[in-house]
């Protein structure tokens, strides 16, 4: 599923979509040699961080650099890109928290590296590493060899401390805006040679939310379909599709304000398995088609994926709601989006949600 995203993962500045302006800077720093010693990338997964991370390697260390951009000929670029170098580390913070790896780590930094300019040390979800971890991390980031750099990323900025961000050259990526991602995917259907209608490819920018890796590995499914030409239709069946019946049943448990039954159901889903943060997004998605057929909107292009039965579902279900009552369920929803994921009790704001909406 990921050998898109690992095949036309960008290798140079050029290629890296969106980021305008961390590129520019960090391509301005490799052009005038002057390279930070450490480096904060944060930003929402999938945005680029440690693709950056490695472009940024390969440039500050490639013997035939043009400009600002790798060669990805030399044999230390081709070292680089395969995951090869002695002298690039990447450590996973996630499942990498203890002081360990940090000592390590810092007993590398002492030795000059084995052939390389510099050596790099990309940390990825840095926020993850424990308290003994950072201040160890610190210790290095106050002293580095003058051959070391270090690229700390997160997805999670305000659990880094202040003393590790004060250290750190910031620089903030963003979700990528919705064409740029769309022009990607349509150059990569190109390349393969394979016709996919522009309203398929739509569809899967729109689930992806600003991730490019999530909308390559959506189109990657799509592609899996083996077919010359592939339609909404055939698309369809491999694209993670809403459980409508599903969704407009707990609609109607919020509609009637049936804290209780709502509360069991969402919780029935989540011990049956459900994937919380997809089934959180499709009852944003159905409540927003609610919300456009209420405002008077029978679009097909937005109605593509319910049928003509489950309309009529959703027509009967909001003959009586207020459209405020519609914007609040939603807003509730968006709020939590993303918290889902890292809370201990995962149902817990969805729940939250729950309350909240049925005591409105
Ligand atoms: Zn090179």
């Amino acid at each position: 599923m990921s050998t898109i995203y690992r095949k036309y993962r960008p290798r140079n500045f050029f290629d890296v979509i969106g980021q305008e302006h961390i590129k520019k800077t960090l391509q301005n720093e490799i052009e005038h040699g002057q390279i930070s010693h450490a480096y904060l990338f944060s930003g929402p997964r999938g945005t680029g961080k440690t693709t950056v991370a490695r472009i940024f390697a390969k440039a500050i260390n490639c013997e035939n650099r043009k400009d600002s951009e790798p060669c990805n000929k030399c044999s230390i670029c081709e070292e680089i890109s395969a995951n090869r170098s002695f002298d690039i580390i990447e450590i996973d913070a996630a499942s990498n928290r203890g002081i360990d790896e940090i000592r390590e780590l810092r007993d590398f930094v002492r030795f000059t590296p084995n052939h390389l300019k510099y050596k790099v040390f990309v940390i990825d979800e840095v926020h993850m590493l424990t308290t003994e971890a950072f201040n160890a991390l610190l210790k290095t980031l106050e002293e580095p060899p003058s051959y070391a750099v270090f690229i700390l990323a997160t997805t999670e900025i305000h659990k880094v401390p202040e003393t590790i961000i004060s250290r750190c050259q910031r620089f903030d990526f963003v979700k990528v805006p919705f064409n740029q991602i769309l022009d990607r995917l349509k150059i990569i259907i190109k390349k393969e040679g394979i016709e996919v209608d522009e309203e398929v490819l739509k569809s899967i920018v729109y689930r992806s939310e600003g991730c490019v890796r999530d909308s390559e590995s959506l189109l990657a499914q799509v592609l899996s379909l083996d077919s010359k030409h592939i339609t909404l239709e055939e698309a369809s069946l491999v694209l993670p599709k809403t459980q409508l019946a599903t969704v407009l049943q707990f609609i109607s448990h919020l509609l009637k304000k049936d804290t209780k039954s709502a509360i069991l159901f969402a919780n029935d889903l989540v011990d049956g398995g459900l994937d919380l943060k997809q089934f959180i997004f499709d009852t944003i998605e159905i409540l927003r088609k609610t919300l456009l057929l209420k405002s008077g909107i029978n679009d097909e292009k937005v109605f593509w994926e319910i049928d003509k039965e489950n309309q009529d579902k959703l027509n009967a279900l909001i003959k009586d709601v207020e459209l405020l009552d519609l914007v609040n369920m939603i807003k509730e929803f968006i709020a939590i989006q993303s918290t889902s994921e890292f809370s201990e009790i995962p149902q817990l704001p969805l729940e939250l949600a729950i309350i909240k909406i049925c005591s409105k």
